[in-house]
């Protein structure tokens, strides 16, 4: 049975990429009877808020789509240091003491002088209490590739040449994201990651680990960017509420007609129907009608709502029981002050 994972970062509000990739995760889920998982990524404590993680449960909850386990990364950070450790103690990761500061050169891949450091030497410096960054060893001897199969943007590969010795422990011990989201996938067991196309290029690193830790790597099905009219990549700072799906919430969507919308972003079933119930959706979800072209939503500034959100709400709303609108009548009429 799949296990999948949808892993927000608490560092703004729910975006509508975020919730597409949480809406395919749940539809992936419940189409194959698999387990739904709410991970929290709140390792980066620099930049979580509460205010972040509040608007995410409250964008969630409004979907009223369900999971069946969660867990917050900050919970398992011993789990994260034992990867570490054991990638570590199979050498394939090293300490590198060079300070932070150094660390940004323009085409940097390694530094020899850290990497082929003897392990006499890197433990002693690290009992001294020198601060390092654990580096994972990539192999460069021969002309490896890392390969995997994405289930939307088909073969993948990469020289592991071409790839940075890449952190998996900060100065500070902490995990970088990429040890921390492979960490938790190895032990939840996650058999599918279903997330955006800007993790594409991390996979081959997560490919490296997964290897490491001797973990079959899961399948992958990376989504395409949602953007706006002009081709821009969707964002708080660019194009403002208009990003946040508690921005369609307050201005009177239905949360189902919102997920139909988001859902036909880079999707759409075999016979092309545009209007589907949350079964309907469940019954025809797959991988293959994902598409690999840039999903734009058509806003301007006058109309906030793209023509098709504003036209499937719509057609929701007529084809709902009197009974079901009234229901969701009634918060509505009661927050104008009538008692119902
Ligand atoms: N926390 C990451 C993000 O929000 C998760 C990416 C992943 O699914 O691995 O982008």
């Amino acid at each position: 049975m799949p296990r999948v994972r949808f892993a927000p970062s608490p560092t703004g509000y729910l975006h509508v990429g975020s919730a597409r990739t949480f809406i395919f995760n749940w539809l992936y889920a419940r189409h194959n009877n698999g387990t739904m998982i709410l991970r929290i990524d709140d390792t980066d404590l620099e930049r979580n808020t509460e205010q972040s993680l509040q608007s995410i449960f409250e964008g969630l909850k409004w979907l009223g789509l369900d999971w069946d386990e969660q867990y917050r990364q900050s919970e398992r950070l011993d789990r994260h240091q034992a990867l570490a450790q054991s990638i570590f103690e199979k050498g394939l990761a090293y300490r590198d003491f060079t300070p932070a500061s150094s660390d940004s050169t323009v085409g940097w891949l390694f530094n020899p002088g850290q990497r082929e450091m003897s392990r006499e030497e890197s433990d002693r410096r690290a009992a001294a209490g020198e601060p390092f960054v654990l580096r994972f060893r990539v192999p460069r001897d021969t002309p490896e590739t890392v390969r995997f199969t994405d289930a939307v943007y088909g073969e993948q590969s990469k020289l592991a040449a071409d790839i940075e010795d890449f952190a998996l422990l900060r100065s500070t011990g902490g995990p970088t994201y990429h040890l921390a989201s492979c960490a938790d996938d190895v032990d939840l067991n996650i058999s599918h990651i279903i997330r955006g196309q800007d993790h594409l290029t991390n996979t081959f690193k997560h490919v490296l680990i997964f290897q490491a830790a001797d973990f079959t790597p899961p399948q992958f099905a990376h989504l395409p960017l949602l953007v706006a009219p002009d081709g821009a990549k969707l964002s708080k700072r660019k194009h403002g509420p208009v990003v946040s799906v508690t921005t369609y919430r307050d201005a009177g969507f239905l949360p189902h007609a919102f997920i139909n919308f988001i859902s036909l972003l880079g999707w759409s079933p075999k016979d092309d129907r545009e209007r589907l119930t949350r079964a309907e959706m469940v019954d025809v979800f797959s991988f293959e009608g994902i598409n690999r072209s840039n999903a734009v939503i058509n806003f301007t500034e006058e109309s906030p709502f793209d023509a098709k959100s504003v036209w499937l709400n719509s057609d929701h709303i007529r084809t709902m029981s009197a009974t079901d609108l009234a229901a969701e009548l009634k918060p509505i009429v009661e927050a104008a002050g009538f008692s119902s």
